[in-house]
């Protein structure tokens, strides 16, 4: 019985001491109560409202016929840096706008909503390119490199081989040191911006026995000899945004131009490629928003038995149900980007985001097509090419294959 007694009590206790501290814990939070993911600084939204300008009045004119004629506007590259579009979280120190990730990740999925090549144009130079100098070049090679990137030079990221996609690290381009510099022979394929672009960050390896251990990252300058960009592919997406071959043949480089150390070109591009994936997320994640944004406008204009189609109950339907799924990928982006500069581990949030916001952008661009019924299926009304757009989401910078294999092996605590 005493025992009994003397239990009872320490759990009075234990329970009042647990709600004392509960309600503690709760006072404390009111004063640190946390950010909403969506709620934006007035930086933020000033910096937003400005990418949704430009690419309102300045962009949505020529989409078309860029499309079209599978060629970005030089003009509208110029505008971009201009504005500051190429070099958002560059310090100022280095030409930059002394943004943040998640700034990028908003002129991002602006861009996208209106035209998804400008979109990647800016997500490489951002995301990959300035990234990859920022985090592993020398002081040197930042105040060499990045005030271009930031002025008036596209750049571009080479993994990708003929026969190294989702195995990267099967690359066979060859980097052969010759007294003070290196000598690269290879193909590089599929490279995002090389029509455009005056800088490469490539990858090659020094030691193909070292498996992956050998690849090194060079900064390859476009006029370099023995260096060329080879053949435009001629795509169903994304066509404004140049995609090409590039060809190196006895290519020198100098040692200088070295990125990061010998033999660990596989962290530079790992690491570089898990923040890309935040920009691809958000550039599926603007383009089914503007998708959405296409439907609803339509829903209220159209009419059908007497009554815009917006008032029947079933496209309601439909509209809400893509509204879901973009809200739910946008937060997804924005948590990756906001844990990116919060300096917190976001492996598996980036391999997610990318891997869902790819998913509903093509969803919800094909249900748009639908809303819009026939007209949605011409090339008179936008949301046919953000259908086309969207397929190359679930590819570039890892298949979702890829993307799902990441995240199973945070899951399993796989290295
Ligand atoms: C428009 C465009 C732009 C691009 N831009 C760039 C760029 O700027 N820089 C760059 O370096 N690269 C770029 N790429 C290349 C892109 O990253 C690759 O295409 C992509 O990684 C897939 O490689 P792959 O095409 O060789 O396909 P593969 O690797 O051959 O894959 C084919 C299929 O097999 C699946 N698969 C392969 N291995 C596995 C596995 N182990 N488990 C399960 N499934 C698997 C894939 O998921 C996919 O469905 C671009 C590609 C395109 C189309």
């Amino acid at each position: 019985m005493a025992a009994a007694s003397a239990f009872k009590s320490v759990i009075l206790v234990f329970t009042i001491r647990c709600q004392y501290t509960i309600k503690l814990m709760l006072a404390a939070d009111k004063h640190v109560a946390a950010t909403p993911l969506t709620h934006l600084s007035e930086e933020e939204s000033m910096f937003q409202d400005s990418v949704r300008r430009f690419a309102a009045e300045r962009l949505a004119p020529h989409v078309r016929a860029m499309d079209e004629a599978g060629v970005f506007r030089k003009e509208l590259l110029g505008e971009m840096f201009e504005l500051g579009l190429m070099a958002i979280d560059v310090p100022e120190e280095y030409g930059g706008q002394g943004g943040t990730f998640f700034q990028a990740i908003l002129a991002i999925e602006e861009l996208a909503k209106v035209d998804p090549s400008a979109s990647v144009i800016v997500d490489v130079q951002n995301t990959l390119f300035n990234n990859a100098i920022l985090r592993w070049g020398t002081n040197d090679q930042r105040q060499r490199w990045l005030p271009r990137a930031a002025k008036d030079t596209v750049a571009s990221y080479a993994l990708s081989e003929a026969g190294s996609g989702s195995d990267a690290f099967a690359l066979t381009t060859r980097a052969i040191e010759a007294d003070d510099e290196y000598r690269l022979t290879g193909r590089k394929l599929w490279i995002t911006n090389a029509a455009e672009a005056g800088l490469f960050l490539l990858f090659a390896t020094v030691n193909p026995e070292a498996g992956y251990k050998g690849i090194t990252a060079f900064l390859i300058e476009r006029n370099f000899r023995g260096f060329a960009v080879g053949k435009k592919e001629d795509k169903l997406g994304i066509r404004a945004s140049s995609t090409c071959e590039l060809i190196l043949d006895d290519c020198r480089v100098p040692k200088g131009n070295v990125v990061g150390e010998i033999g660990q070109g596989y962290k530079v591009a790992i690491e570089t490629l898990n923040q890309g994936r935040i920009g691809i997320g958000a550039q599926m994640t603007g383009l089914a928003q503007g998708a959405l944004n296409h439907a609803v406008a339509y829903a209220k204009q159209r009419k059908q038995f007497g009554k815009p189609i917006g008032e029947f109950q079933a496209v309601q339907l439909e509209l809400a149900e893509m509204a879901v799924e973009v809200e739910a990928s946008r937060l997804m982006v924005y948590n990756a980007a906001r844990l990116k500069d919060a300096g917190q581990p976001y492996l598996m949030e980036a391999a997610m985001c990318k891997y869902f916001a790819s998913q509903v952008a093509e969803r919800v661009a094909s249900r748009a097509i639908e809303v819009l019924g026939g007209v949605g299926f011409t090339k008179d009304y936008p949301v046919e090419k953000l259908y086309r757009d969207a397929k190359i989401g679930r590819i570039y910078e890892g298949t979702s294959n890829m993307q799902r294999l990441t995240i199973a092996k945070q899951l399993l605590g796989k290295p």
